[in-house]
């Protein structure tokens, strides 16, 4: 039986990943960081809380990821903790600078010193990009950074230090660059979970107004339990490499909030209001990726349509507020 670390376990990530790695029969321990305040709400969700065994821990303290890899001798570990909100990001830059990028420089150091052969996993963001011209796109694994968020520039940061340890000291450590994936686990504050869950809740008559902020932007949306599968990937490979892992194609946030209201069967323009409050210092206006490295070489398969997606999003928001409300 193979043993998995997973850092960040109570996310959207975290807990599709502790789910999928358990029905590979894996070992599974997650790491928080404050075990008697830990939402597990998500791994409740699925079903697999009572399955995993979760390990606090201070990923800004070298010395304690030493005990816990001495300790628990994983074969893979997989690092999704992070400050992931973009927006947040603004606000708190140096917090999510100091943990986004150190907590990799000690996760890999620490592999370095404890057992070099545990392979390791570094959640890369497509916002590492930044703002690429629309004729350059789709980006591939090839393409230059230039982060416009203090977010894209930590998992900048984060993305050199794993590829340098696999540079100069031979670790498999690897970056999944992931594009936008959604799905019921998505956090609170993230938009299209705040248009699901508030559309789905007009409908029931639970609420009046969904307030958005830039409609305009272009993303390249996933579905979350299919991009955890491309994770594993990386780490059955021979070779450590990088691979982006995206849909293929862009659409606009406009389209996405159009298609949930119309097949809930709500008027939009009733509903919706625009708050230029709420929209961001800078904000990258279009991108999407190249999937066909990740496709052809990890055999990753990835065929649901926006449509389906958007689909399967409401389906599954539906019986979540239903749940939720119970
Ligand atoms: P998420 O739902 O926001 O989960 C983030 C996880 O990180 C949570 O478990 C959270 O723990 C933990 N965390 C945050 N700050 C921490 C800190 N200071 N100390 C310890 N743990 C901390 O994010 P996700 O959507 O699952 O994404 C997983 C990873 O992929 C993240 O690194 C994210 O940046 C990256 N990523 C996500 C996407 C996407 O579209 N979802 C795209 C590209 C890359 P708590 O429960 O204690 O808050």
């Amino acid at each position: 039986m193979k043993t998995a670390i997973i850092t960040g376990t109570t996310g959207q990530d975290g807990a599709y990943l502790s789910s999928f790695l358990l029905n590979k029969n894996y070992r599974v321990i997650g790491i928080v960081r404050n075990a008697s305040k830990s939402n597990v709400k998500n791994l409740k969700y699925l079903g697999v809380s009572d399955r995993i065994t979760l390990i606090e821990a201070n990923l800004l303290d070298l010395s304690n990821i030493i005990r816990i890899l001495d300790k628990n001798k994983p074969d893979e570990f997989y690092n999704l903790a992070a400050q992931s909100s973009v927006s947040l990001s603004f606000e708190q830059p140096i917090g999510t600078l100091e943990f986004n990028i150190i907590s990799v420089a000690n996760t890999l150091e620490a592999i370095k010193i404890v057992n070099p052969k545990i392979k390791y996993y570094q959640a890369s963001s497509s916002e590492m990009f930044g703002n690429v011209r629309k004729e350059n796109l789709p980006v591939n694994e090839s393409f230059v950074f230039h982060p416009v968020s203090p977010y894209g520039i930590s998992k900048a940061a984060a993305h050199w230090i794993t590829v340098n340890y696999r540079e100069a000291y031979g670790i498999f450590s690897v970056c999944g660059i992931l594009f936008n994936h959604e799905s019921v686990l998505r956090g609170d504050h993230f938009v299209t979970k705040k248009i699901l869950n508030t559309a789905v809740k007009i409908r029931l008559g639970e609420v009046e107004k969904l307030r958005l902020g830039n409609l305009k932007i272009n993303r390249d949306w996933g579905y979350a339990p299919k991009y955890v599968e491309a994770m594993w990937l990386m780490l059955q490979q021979e070779l450590p490499k990088d691979y982006i892992v995206c849909s293929g194609e862009a659409h606009s946030l406009e389209e996405f909030v159009k298609k949930v209201f119309e097949k809930l069967d709500l008027e939009l323009e009733k509903f919706v209001t625009v708050d230029k409050n709420l929209y961001r210092p800078v904000d990258l206006e279009i991108i999407y990726g190249d999937n066909s490295e990740a496709r052809g070489k990890l055999g990753w398969n990835y065929d649901m349509s926006f449509d389906q997606l958007i689909n399967k999003l409401i389906e599954d928001e539906i019986r979540y507020v239903k749940l939720e409300g119970k």
